[in-house]
């Protein structure tokens, strides 16, 4: 099959100001369209470069208070400020965060219009941000508005699955009480990663309850592990849930080579995860798009981005020869798979088919 595949891109989302120290630099958008061109990832005929239309202020209020609104324009017209701790203000973040923001609605856009099959905003994915508060580098929370858009369209079953290192909370609880949002996490626990709220399983509230699964992965858990996990939970969920339409948040940050995570994770995860994705979208014609996420290491980000690409765009592009090696040392002994084993098997209630409570 020759998927038609989006990605959603703008040089302006380089535009990122924060100070050189801040791990979220804009160059790992930059870094990743030149590798997508130095592999010919671009050139190929079923890829489309689509430019993102700033969202409105109106789409940004879906999700937000006007205060946040006000707050974000107000800090970047002084060019300076914290939202919180580790998400500082700079001149033109609200135009920045509205590009990127509009860049996640244009891929669902471009999806539900059927321009392409599937498409992906490298700067999407803005899990942490809650309705009267920018955080954890988060100022806008993209997919609690492409919920909500989703939502009002019709759309009963929307099954949001995230392989980041940290836990989506902003979204998480945003749609907590929802059944026909439900949240899959895939992340280090909050027991050694931000935001610290994740060590026990949140399975969703009220009318929500057992729509939403988080898994907290062990310190240095790795391919195997994950992969495990990944294999484990998403694929009961996936057909007991039978989504309509599945927003992946493809943050690479467990990657091995970034610093901001103890996962262990390589190249294969991403590529494994996609090509499980597009077995699931290619046999249920489930609509999809993607969302970069986290990711600070920018060679690392562009090849694990590339890497699902790849996969779910069926190019065949051989990336065998990139280096991904690990540069983290394990600095403490950890049984990880008989913690993720734990983890599956406390899970088990909500991954049967015959779950009552869907
Ligand atoms: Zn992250």
């Amino acid at each position: 099959m020759n998927r038609e595949f989006g990605i959603v891109y703008n040089s302006k989302y380089s535009d990122v100001k924060n100070p050189p120290n801040h791990p979220l630099q804009g160059s790992r958008y930059l870094r990743s369209i030149e590798f997508f061109e130095e592999i010919g990832l671009l050139s190929k005929p079923n890829i489309k470069l689509i430019n993102p239309e700033p969202a409105t202020t109106d789409e940004i209020l879906l999700a937000h208070t006007k205060d946040h609104l006000n707050l974000v324009k107000r800090l970047s017209e002084r060019g300076k400020g914290q939202f919180d701790p580790d998400t500082p203000a700079y001149e033109g973040i609200y135009e920045v965060a509205l590009l990127t923001t509009g860049g996640s609605l244009t891929a669902m856009r471009s999806v539900l219009r059927g321009d392409v099959d599937c498409a992906m905003n490298l700067s999407g994915g803005f899990h942490h941000a809650k309705p009267n508060q920018a955080r954890g580098y988060c100022i806008f929370n993209d997919v609690n508005i492409l919920g909500t858009i989703l939502l009002n369209e019709g759309i009963q079953r929307v099954l949001y699955v995230e392989i980041d290192a940290h836990f989506g909370d902003g979204t998480y609880h945003f749609y907590k009480e929802s059944p026909k949002f439900f949240t899959l996490s895939f992340h280090e626990s909050g027991e050694s990663l931000y935001p610290y709220s994740d060590v026990d399983y949140l399975l969703g509230e009220g009318e929500g309850y057992g729509y939403h699964v988080n898994v907290p992965l062990p310190i240095w858990a790795d391919d195997v592990a994950f992969l495990y996990a990944f294999r484990s939970i998403f694929l009961p969920i996936v057909s007991s849930y039978k989504p309509e339409f599945i927003i992946f948040q493809s943050g690479v940050d467990g990657h091995c080579r970034d610093w901001q995570s103890h996962l262990l994770l390589t190249k294969r995860v991403y590529l494994e995860v996609a090509r499980l994705i597009r077995c699931v979208i290619d046999s249920n014609k489930t609509k999809l798009i993607v969302l970069g996420g986290g990711g600070y290491d920018p060679m690392a980000a562009a090849l694990c981005w590339a890497s699902v690409i790849n996969e779910l765009a069926e190019l065949q592009l051989d990336l065998t020869g990139y280096d991904d090696e690990c540069e983290k040392e394990p600095y403490e002994n950890v049984n990880t798979m008989e913690k993720i084993e734990q983890i599956v098997n406390g899970l088990s209630p909500f991954l049967s088919p015959e779950n009552s409570s869907r």
